[in-house]
């Protein structure tokens, strides 16, 4: 049985759809991903399983029992936000110890002593005195993960815990959340509309759109077979291109490219653009029918090829990397 199970959740803001009869199942100790486009209703999903948001209709199931009406408090959840929502006058252990103090059982010796372990954890030891003024974005964030995870909660709710970090900090904190949570084995959800994000770290992902699920499954599963054209579109980069068999798509990294006209079957196309993205370079060529397609190619490969705009180039794509959809594209 799952964990933590939502049935037919529906919600509407004044007369606004944000979330569509949604049903979704998180499993113990997995994390799971919320993705999508801003306004798709991944927020106010996640604020429904802390119940800081009532729904209009639907249940949600905590552990096997009905908590649809159980104020935030009696869910047994910890919380990080993007803003890391720390008391800017007390230290980072003060700030664990406040959300200790509701722990009733706990003697202060108690307490001290899981505040400096769930510190470990985080590796922030060191910096227990500082005020958060005194810490970087990442040290902040990683305060706040230890404040929610100290009361050893049922689960662990996030919401978009990383964006406001710059790109090299959130990619190191990543691989540290997605460690904590392995270590603690603790369900958690994460809402991000960052599709690297949910594909670097979740066990599986929800796509949502437009208050609906379009998909759930997997990270690989997802991004080699997407089941519509908003997720195809949605995670990673995607071709779309149609023959006269039908619409498919194509990863830029599944298409083979060459200066010399091959045997086989092939696409003829014109360099447009040649974009540097450091390990490989990403090749736009026009074909024939003005259709625009990418193709990824190993850097030191297009530097071999000496490829430069304007080339005559063929695009061979083999049929076992076409994504065809279940709807027509
Ligand atoms: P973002 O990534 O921008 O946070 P989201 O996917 O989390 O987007 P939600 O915040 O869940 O989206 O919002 C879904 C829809 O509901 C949006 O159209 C939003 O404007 C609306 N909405 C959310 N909260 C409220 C509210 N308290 N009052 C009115 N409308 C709201």
């Amino acid at each position: 049985m799952s964990y933590l199970k939502v049935e037919n959740i529906y919600k509407q803001f004044a007369g606004k759809v944000a979330l569509e009869d949604v049903n979704a199942e998180f499993e113990k100790g997995e994390l799971v991903c919320i993705l999508g486009p801003s306004g798709c209703g991944k927020t106010t999903l996640l604020r429904i399983i802390a119940g800081l948001e009532t729904a209009d209709g639907g249940k949600v199931i905590i552990d096997g029992r009905d908590c649809t009406m159980l104020p935030p408090s009696k869910r047994n959840f910890g919380i990080v936000f993007q803003s890391y929502a720390l008391f800017p006058n007390m230290t980072v252990e003060q700030n664990i110890l406040f959300g200790l103090s509701e722990q009733k059982k706990l003697n202060r010796k108690q307490l001290r002593s899981r505040a400096l372990e769930v510190l470990e954890l985080v590796d922030l030891t060191e910096h227990k005195n500082k005020y958060p003024f005194q810490l970087s974005g990442g040290q902040q964030q990683r305060t706040a993960l230890a404040r929610a995870i100290a009361l050893s909660p049922g689960y662990l709710l996030l919401d978009e815990p990383l964006s406001a970090l710059d790109a090299k900090v959130r990619s190191k904190l990543r691989l540290e959340i997605r460690r904590i949570q392995r270590e603690l084995g603790i369900t958690t959800v994460m809402v991000t509309h960052d599709q690297e994000e949910a594909l670097t770290m979740a066990d599986r992902i929800i796509v949502m759109n437009n208050a609906v699920i379009e998909q759930v499954g997997a990270p690989r599963a997802i991004y080699e077979r997407p089941e519509n054209k908003f997720v195809a579109d949605f995670i990673g980069t995607m071709n779309f291109y149609h023959n006269s068999t039908g619409d498919f798509g194509i990863r830029p990294e599944n298409i083979i490219l060459t200066k010399n006209k091959p045997s086989e079957n092939y696409l003829t196309g014109k360099i447009t653009f040649l974009e540097f993205k450091g390990a490989m370079i990403r090749v736009y060529s026009k074909l024939h029918d003005n259709c625009e397609i990418c193709a990824d190619l190993p850097a030191e490969t297009a530097a071999a090829m000496e490829l430069t705009e304007n080339d005559t180039v063929y695009l061979r794509i083999a049929d076992r990397h076409l994504i065809q959809y279940a709807e027509a594209l």
